[in-house]
């Protein structure tokens, strides 16, 4: 991609205040616009990097057998009532009306749809277990939405739901999605602490959330800093550790991700049973399981911002490399920064070649913004004693344009 072309709005000049690092980030370089309050557009740069936290869900979620579908965010009034959900839900749903009267709640998650989905098919023991899993916009009926993508009105949410003859069945696949859940984070850079946690309006027996300690977080948790366990309760006495006897701390956090033992909660209510071996007819027992990825972008960001601009972690940069030209005179420094940006995008690498008639101020500083982790600069001063630089991550180097262009991989350790 050249730079030049790429659609790129910085708003350096911000006037109003931000109350998280993250969304001031976001908005000033460009990633995100608000439309409204807690409603945001993503920009190219914004949306590649959402992209890519989606691909990486995608992926964990198939290595474990998941499927995906695609539910809509119209749900019908009438679908909600089976689970007495339509008035009950918190937040509140965001109520539509067709033309004919009709009202819809816009989804804002999906276990009625998902249950209403299962029903259609004549469950036999066999069939059982299977999962399913979507990547697309919920709605929620937020009271307050100041904190960026952290807490939004809509969002792209990953929800699974998975369906079992006994709990005995669902307790492996309950651990299994954590694992992949934990790949998950660590392909994103980010090491979630596993809280017992309130399973609230969506219900069920018990629940776990991902947590991330960070002090713009809205909840409270114990969390033990030796095994990275925690529990979300009120302040109470000091708490030893359940898991390691080590000692808990009382800290901030973001949740980034809630799984749930849903149990016979949703197949009761809305009459979603399987024929088992000897014939009788059971209750279907379910688990589902989210990530809002709008809020792990931000949790990201809180974690990757640096005092220039931000660095990526490698698998969710919004390119893979980032080739800097410095403006200049000489023909050569364009052939050479040229002749780089070609032989990378034959490979398949996703580069941002700077080839702005700007200032290398302008450059590096917009540079820092966009947080590539690879970076290769070509200047003037460079091409004559026949080098680039190369940075990878904060490691710079100079290296023989020559032995560059023959081993960019293992300089640029992709
Ligand atoms: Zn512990």
């Amino acid at each position: 991609m050249l730079q030049s072309k790429l659609f790129y709005i910085t708003q350096k000049d911000l006037s109003e205040s931000f109350v998280v690092p993250s969304h001031k980030f976001l908005v000033k370089s460009g990633y995100i616009v608000q439309l409204a309050a807690g409603v945001y557009i993503f920009t190219p740069l914004g949306w590649k990097v959402h992209r890519k936290i989606e691909n990486i869900i995608r992926e964990e979620m198939e290595n474990i057998g998941a499927q995906e579908i695609h539910m809509p965010s119209l749900i019908n009034k009438e679908l909600w009532e089976e689970t007495n959900r339509w008035k009950t839900i918190d937040p509140p749903l965001f109520q539509v009306k067709d033309r004919h009267d009709k009202l819809f709640g816009l989804g804002s998650t999906h276990e009625e749809v998902i249950v209403f989905l299962a029903r259609k098919k004549q469950l036999s023991y066999k069939d059982l277990p299977f999962s399913l899993f979507q990547i697309q916009n919920k709605f929620r009926n937020e009271l307050r939405a100041q904190a960026g993508l952290l807490r939004t009105r809509e969002f792209y949410m990953k929800d699974l739901y998975s369906f079992h003859r006994s709990k005995e069945d669902f307790k492996p696949f309950y651990e299994r999605v954590k694992e992949a859940y934990f790949k998950i984070f660590k392909r994103c850079g980010i090491k979630p602490i596993l809280v017992d946690a309130d399973p609230g309006t969506i219900g069920g027996e018990f629940s776990h959330e991902f947590m991330v300690e960070d002090e713009v977080g809205e909840d409270r948790i114990y969390f033990c800093r030796k095994c990275y366990t925690g529990i979300n309760i009120e302040k109470g006495k000091e708490l030893k550790c359940k898991n390691c006897g080590g000692d808990m701390s009382y800290v901030n956090s973001i949740e980034i991700a809630h799984i749930f033992y849903l149990g016979e909660i949703y197949s009761k209510k809305m009459n979603l049973l399987f024929q088992d071996k000897d014939g009788s007819k059971k209750y279907v027992i379910m688990g589902c399981y989210g990530i809002g990825l709008g809020r792990l972008m931000a949790t990201i960001v809180q974690k990757f911002l640096t005092d220039k601009g931000i660095l990526w972690p490698d698998q969710i940069s919004p390119f893979d490399v980032h080739v800097i030209e410095i403006k200049s005179k000489a023909k050569k420094v364009r052939e050479v920064a040229k002749n780089i940006y070609n032989l990378l995008s034959k490979e398949k690498i996703d580069v941002l070649y700077d080839d702005r008639e700007k200032s290398a101020g302008e450059k590096f500083f917009d540079a820092d913004y966009i947080g590539v982790p690879r970076r290769v600069v070509v200047s003037e001063r460079g091409v004559k004693d026949n080098v680039v630089e190369v940075k990878v991550k904060d490691k710079i180097k100079k290296v023989k344009i020559k032995d560059f262009n023959k081993n960019f991989k293992k300089y640029l350790s992709l």
